[in-house]
């Protein structure tokens, strides 16, 4: 076989494992959003074979020779630029999967697809009991992991190269020394400031119809493309994609809050626009797929906060949502309205959080998960040890374990050392968006008349269309000129809230 024939069929195998890669998503998907409850048990069985199946044809011996072949053009560097990514992050994959056993791999995936429902129920119940013995079993299982595909330091390091790719634990532990000292001492001077923001004023009674239709408004607006996506409902709101024709998001919905579901769809949509944004040309290799979840976090938050939280954005949608829902937005001033979609306060929910307080919610998770994975901790402990550190860190008492250690979805689905990417995102979208205000003229001009196709095309010529290529590192300095450097989101917090509250 010629070069070109062997990468032609290595590309054919890649593909093939990435249609049964989207079918397996496909029904991850009907599960959250549409399945009936008692459907869980055998989807739970569905998805854990096929990912079984996929698992086997990926280290197959005949795979293994076919790369094999491949890595000996690499060594004799006969691979141009795409070729090398490719085969790259294949094999980088593959060497991790290797040192996991199938059965390995199918108890893991049943046992979490099973947990998922239980978790819903524990939380609905705040019964941290009824979650304990799968997440005992859970975190035995990661733990097992990191040893079999190995780590220098850490054992975290192993988990967390599953989302940050090239990210190690010590990197992250420096970052969020840092951030926390800075969030922790800005957070007092909030609480100490003259400034008092009611954020009650955007309570209203808003009809689900029309804040479907708001969101569908905002959305389409900021470029999501509802010819190659749907937005449904989903208890935790997530973005899944097929391919770039066929990307899915989900928000959810109360009466009394519009904010809390648009954000939601506005976050879920920059995520969107990621997926939308990789060249079809490129479907089933790593050159059609997003970097790691940081900078895939990164692309919500730019729309989320640094777009959709900032004065420009709403000087363009306010008008609107006033005529949308007159009570109570036409007796609201323009800056009320400003400072109470930013009001800081320190409260329960990751997901509901201030753009200053999101971030300990998060550091405190990696600091849990840490310990958990290297066993200073077990599972049994985590409700003391979770209210102990909330009340630390935020000042105040966790009333129950739904709002403290079961409100989040991770860890029942396996997803330990994932929360790290979503602070990751917030640096890493700082340091775009300080780049983009360079690169663009009048960009947030430009926001304020209802123009963000220009922003969402820079983001998509600089990171959406290059997949794996770059490394996340790499691609931060070749569209910012330098490494991740928290300082851009810390300058970005503090002359936004300095502002707001006065400081
Ligand atoms: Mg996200």
């Amino acid at each position: 076989m010629s070069k070109e024939e062997l990468f032609e069929k290595f590309k054919e195998e890649l593909e093939e494992m990435t249609h049964l890669k989207m079918a397996i998503a496909i029904l991850d998907w009907d599960q959250q959003v549409f399945m009936p409850k008692k459907g869980a048990e055998m989807r739970a069985k569905t998805i854990a074979n096929l990912i079984g199946i996929l698992h086997e044809k990926f280290v197959a011996k005949d795979f293994e020779n076919l790369l094999l072949k491949i890595k000996k053009l690499s060594d004799s560097k006969k691979l141009n630029d795409n070729e090398k990514c490719i085969f790259r992050e294949v094999w980088r994959e593959f060497s991790r999967e290797k040192k996991m056993s199938v059965e390995f791999v199918r108890e893991l995936a049943e046992v979490c697809s099973t947990a998922h429902n239980i978790w819903a129920e524990a939380k609905k119940k705040s019964d941290f009991s009824i979650f304990l013995p799968y997440l005992k079993k859970i975190v035995e299982l990661k733990r097992k992991e990191a040893k079999f595909v190995g780590f220098k330091k850490n054992p975290y390091d192993a988990l967390l190269d599953t989302y940050e790719p090239y990210m190690t634990t010590e990197e992250i532990s420096v970052i969020f020394e840092d951030l926390k000292k800075f969030l922790v001492s800005f957070l007092k001077k909030i609480k100490k400031s003259k400034v008092k923001i009611n954020p009650d004023i955007l309570k209203g009674n808003f009809p689900i119809k029309k804040q479907i239709d708001l969101n569908r408004l905002v959305a389409e607006k900021i470029g999501f493309n509802f010819d190659a996506g749907r937005l449904d409902v989903s208890a935790h709101p997530f973005t899944t994609s097929f391919n770039a024709q066929d990307v899915r998001i989900t928000t959810k919905y109360a009466m009394d809050d519009f904010l809390n579901s648009l954000s939601t769809t506005i976050h879920e949509a920059g995520h969107a626009m990621y997926e939308q944004g990789i060249l079809m040309e490129n479907f089933g290799t790593p050159l059609g797929e997003s970097i790691s979840l940081g900078i895939h976090e990164s692309q919500s938050k730019i729309w989320e906060n640094f777009v959709g939280k900032g004065k420009p954005f709403w000087k363009y949608f306010f008008p609107k949502l006033q005529k949308k829902f007159p009570h109570p937005f036409s007796q609201i001033k323009f800056d009320d309205f400003y400072e109470a979609i930013n009001h800081v306060s320190p409260s329960f929910i990751r997901t509901d959080a201030d753009e200053i307080t999101y971030n300990l919610h998060i550091i405190m998770r990696f600091e849990i998960e840490k310990e958990l994975i290297d066993g200073s901790i077990e599972a049994e402990d985590l409700p003391k040890i979770w209210n102990a550190k909330f009340q630390e860190y935020f000042g105040i008492k966790v009333p129950s374990d739904s709002l403290g250690v079961l409100q989040d979805v991770h860890w029942s689905g396996g997803l330990i050392g994932y929360f790290p990417t979503y602070a990751l995102g917030n640096f890493y979208s700082a340091q775009f968006y300080q780049t983009a205000k360079k690169d663009i003229k009048d960009l947030e001009d430009k926001f304020s008349k209802g123009q963000f196709g220009q922003f969402r095309e820079w983001l998509k010529a600089n990171i959406h269309i290059h997949g794996k290529l770059y490394s996340a590192n790499e691609l931060v300095k070749k569209v910012t000129g330098e490494n991740l450097n928290s300082k851009y989101f810390i300058d970005y917090i503090e002359n936004k809230y300095s502002e707001i509250y006065n400081i």
